[in-house]
């Protein structure tokens, strides 16, 4: 797995004489995601690879591992004479990110560490839309203590939390704006969480963020799914509504105020269904789990039922897909082609590599990727779909949380002395 520069990083001045303890912290940063990248490697083959000098690189090496966050590795032999060098390594163990997912019918959990290890993973069935945000957000606090004190139990420094949840948010002031398949309007999710956690927040001292799901879904995939480091990338996540997260170059694409991504809302059907958006025949009201379920489900169906674990209603629909149950055929026929409508415009637009469907798309995948590969061939004017493959995400509908854990991470890896000293650690108890 390979692990990219973040846009931070790369946006760091190279030619300006910078102040000597920026320039120490980035160079922290570049070892440390060096090793991230490599694997074990010797002092001096670090050296060579990032052009720094190795008087530096031992520096650098030994800051990192009073960190916790290096050590000392397996011998290494750079050629097949010589004493072999001692190699250094990632060490997962000191530092875990939280990702927290909030959708409409669950809660999601999930701690990674640094080597993107899962530590911790944990979901909860609940009706959302049917609570109060004030009752959700209990909930939720609750599921990250657990994430906060598993942490604990292990002995890792929690270093961040982010939140995933399906709606147009300000990142900056941490406020849901509005969330159309939980109908919240205006609700200071971050500060409510804060709040929440200020015990657990005063012993471990962590930002707290939220972002939209989809967009986090899209920065899980391309940093541990799949299709890892695909540069030009466009996530699909099924899931109530439609989300998806457009990384163009390597990045995100954010838009002006954030708000990018609201995919699930292009309107394909003026005379369509009613959209919880307040409009009609957006693009999720077709191929979104709720329009699914409608058509291969009659309401009363178990597979319909919010209580239930979702993965298990996915299979349940996906043993009587394998076992030619018509009306689930037809219904996901329908939606594997509405997928595919949708899809061809992005892929107009963006042309990117790999379309990556998520959340019950993957679960369901082999039954719509047929369908939807008719309509792209049909829609997309550039030649074989403009190179673009479609991949079913092996994350499923855990991209999001693995998302957002790896954005508490990546400001570790972007500034590694956020991490305080063992020997600090250690005296303040
Ligand atoms: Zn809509």
């Amino acid at each position: 797995m390979s692990v990219h520069p973040s846009p931070a990083l790369r946006s760091l001045p190279t030619s300006q004489p910078a102040d000597q303890a920026a320039v120490r912290r980035s160079n922290l940063a570049l070892v440390l995601r060096h090793l991230g990248a490599r694997g074990s490697r010797s002092r001096a083959g670090i050296a060579a690879d990032t052009g720094l000098n190795k008087a530096t690189v031992s520096s650098l090496v030994a800051e990192l591992v009073e960190r916790g966050l290096v050590r000392e590795g397996e011998p290494h032999r750079a050629g097949s004479v010589g004493r072999p060098g001692r190699g250094v390594e990632l060490d997962g163990r000191r530092v875990g990110g939280i990702g927290v997912e909030i959708n409409v019918d669950y809660l999601t959990a999930l701690v990674l560490d640094l080597t993107k290890t899962v530590l911790f993973e944990q979901r909860v069935a609940l009706d959302v839309q049917a609570l109060p945000p004030e009752e959700v957000l209990d909930a939720v606090a609750e599921l990250t203590s657990r994430a906060v004190r598993e942490c604990a139990r292990r002995g890792v420094l929690p270093v961040g939390v982010t939140i995933a949840i399906p709606a147009l948010v300000d990142v900056e002031g941490g406020v849901v704006a509005f969330a159309p398949n939980l109908h919240w309007r205006d609700v200071p999710v971050v500060r409510g969480m804060t709040d929440r956690l200020a015990g657990l927040l005063a012993r471990y001292p962590m930002p707290v963020r939220m972002a939209n799901d989809a967009n986090l879904g899209a920065l899980g995939e391309y940093a541990m799914g799949g299709v890892a480091g695909t540069p030009d990338l466009v996530y699909l996540a099924g899931e109530i509504g439609v989300g998806g997260g457009v990384i163009v170059g390597g990045r995100l694409l954010g838009g002006a105020e954030g708000f990018s991504g609201e995919i699930g809302h292009i309107q394909l059907d003026p005379a369509g269904p009613d959209c919880g958006c307040g409009r009609r025949g957006c693009w999720e009201t077709l191929v979104g789990m709720a329009g699914m379920l409608r058509l291969a489900a009659d309401a009363d169906d178990p597979v319909s039922d919010p209580s239930l674990d979702l993965e298990q209603r996915m299979d349940m629909i996906r043993r009587r897909a394998e076992t030619g149950d018509r009306r689930t055929l037809d219904a996901l026929g329908k939606v594997g082609a509405g997928l595919g409508v949708g899809a061809s415009i992005l892929i107009n637009v963006f042309n990117p590599g790999v379309v990556v469907l998520g959340g019950y798309f993957a679960s369901l995948g082999p039954f719509l990727l047929g369908p939807m590969t008719a309509e792209l061939r049909a829609r997309v004017i550039a030649p074989d779909i403009g190179g673009c493959r479609v991949e079913l995400s092996r994350l499923g509908f855990a991209a999001a949380s693995r998302g957002g854990a790896n954005v508490a991470l990546e400001a570790v890896l972007d500034d590694p002395a956020l991490v305080p000293l063992l020997s600090a650690a250690r005296s303040s108890g």
